[in-house]
């Protein structure tokens, strides 16, 4: 059977497989330390299961509005506000089954082919793709680790066209955990509102941020810059539920009504089950998204500490999400077990084949001089895990 051309230019999601590649050695009984996680390792919290239970005691087991129900776009208006400083009414919140379906309908209903869409990289490799599947054209911003992995306002302008249509910002951002402050936020929004551009904001890490900084959202800014953005956000990496899909876009009226009329022909609601889940977790205690953060800054902090010590390894502290993105550009070129390390996916290669440690290659977010390490595992995974990356990287010659 013929593939629309459409299908053909999918490339599979990279990280996905090669947790899927970790996955089945664990299942032929080789024990790898998996750094590939794209989730918490923390369980859901029970408060949030036990209202999934009540809401199927209590029949909620029926098709719901299609962008979601009521009491749940309400506390997310409400959640706006209290956090973010902004105010938006009930039509203009769309529930869908997870994040990554919110920002597939809003690139479908904002882009076409001849747009341009500026993405700085290192990007989530699902951006490219969901962007690719609309005919508009990606324009890579590439940025290093020299720069904080930080686009600078002066790369967003020569980035503009008069094609330009959509910008994508993702702060803390997944794969380097880079929180932009206010400042820089700032900056960049001037650009792009004296350029018309509409932004994508990709808020899904925002609680889990460190140092003490306070997650800022570039439509809080200025009401020119709410009007160009779309929030998307869900409770996947919040309250470790990436398994309910339940993620959200808040949007101006005509885009938000349009991505439920998109959803209303492909998946219509939300599960309602996630979704009562879902109001237990915007409403209920935030206890345990504290010891989360606790706990992940404590895994962070011993990670860094661990990769900077290792000759030819530059890794910047990331101020969010689970992820640090060593860069080891200085060690292509040498060789281990006599195996010539030509790029970081041979090194993930020789690192899983060899000591059975799973990394994902940077080339899968459109940096190849660098690795994501997830800290979503536990200490004693990330401490054995670091003694064989450290074994294996100072043995490079
Ligand atoms: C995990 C992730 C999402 C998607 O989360 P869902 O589980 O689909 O809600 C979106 N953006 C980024 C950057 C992510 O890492």
């Amino acid at each position: 059977m013929k593939l629309a051309e459409r299908a053909q230019n999918i490339s599979p999601s990279p990280t996905l497989s090669i947790d899927a590649q970790a996955k089945k050695m664990t299942a032929g009984g080789v024990k790898v330390i998996n750094f590939g996680a794209g989730e918490p390792d923390f369980d859901t919290p029970e408060n949030i299961k036990q209202a999934a239970v009540k809401a199927i005691a209590d029949g909620m087991t029926k098709y719901t509005p299609v962008a979601g129900i009521e009491s749940l776009r309400q506390a997310i208006v409400k959640k706006l506000a209290k956090d973010n400083g902004l105010q938006y009414e009930l039509g203009q919140i769309v529930v869908s089954a997870g994040a990554k379906h919110s920002l597939y309908n809003v690139f479908q209903v904002l882009c076409q082919e001849g747009d341009e869409v500026i993405l700085p990289a290192p990007y989530w490799v699902t951006y490219l793709e969901q962007i690719k599947l609309t005919g508009a054209k990606p324009v890579i911003v590439p940025t290093t680790v020299e720069n904080g992995f930080k686009m600078t306002p002066a790369q967003l302008q020569n980035a503009i066209t008069p094609n330009s249509r959509l910008f994508v910002l993702n702060s803390p951002s997944n794969p380097t955990g880079v929180v932009y402050t206010k400042a820089e936020l700032e900056a960049l929004g001037e650009i792009l509102e004296k350029n018309n551009i509409a932004i994508i904001s990709d808020e899904i890490y925002e609680k889990l941020i460190y140092n003490g900084d306070r997650h800022i959202s570039i439509a809080s800014l200025s009401p020119g810059l709410k009007d160009l953005t779309v929030i998307i956000n869900g409770v996947s990496k919040s309250y470790a539920m990436t398994g309910w899909r339940i993620g959200y876009a808040a949007a101006p009226l005509p885009v938000a009504k349009a991505m439920a009329d998109l959803q209303s022909h492909s998946t219509s609601n939300p599960t309602s089950i996630a979704q009562a889940a879902s109001l237990e977790a915007l409403t209920g205690t935030q206890e345990s998204v504290q010891q989360m953060v606790a706990e992940f800054v404590k895994r962070r902090d011993y990670m860094v500490e661990r990769l900077t010590a290792i000759p030819g390894v530059q890794c910047n502290l990331p101020g969010g999400a689970f992820y640090v993105f060593p860069d080891v550009k200085a060690l292509i070129g040498k060789s281990y077990a006599g195996e010539t390390i030509n790029n970081v996916t041979d090194l993930a290669r020789v690192l899983l084949e060899i000591e059975h440690v799973a990394i994902v290659p940077g080339v899968a977010f459109g940096d190849d001089n660098c690795f994501r390490l997830s800290y979503a595992t536990s200490m004693d995974n990330i401490r054995e895990g670091l003694d064989l990356i450290e074994k294996v990287l100072k043995a490079l010659q």
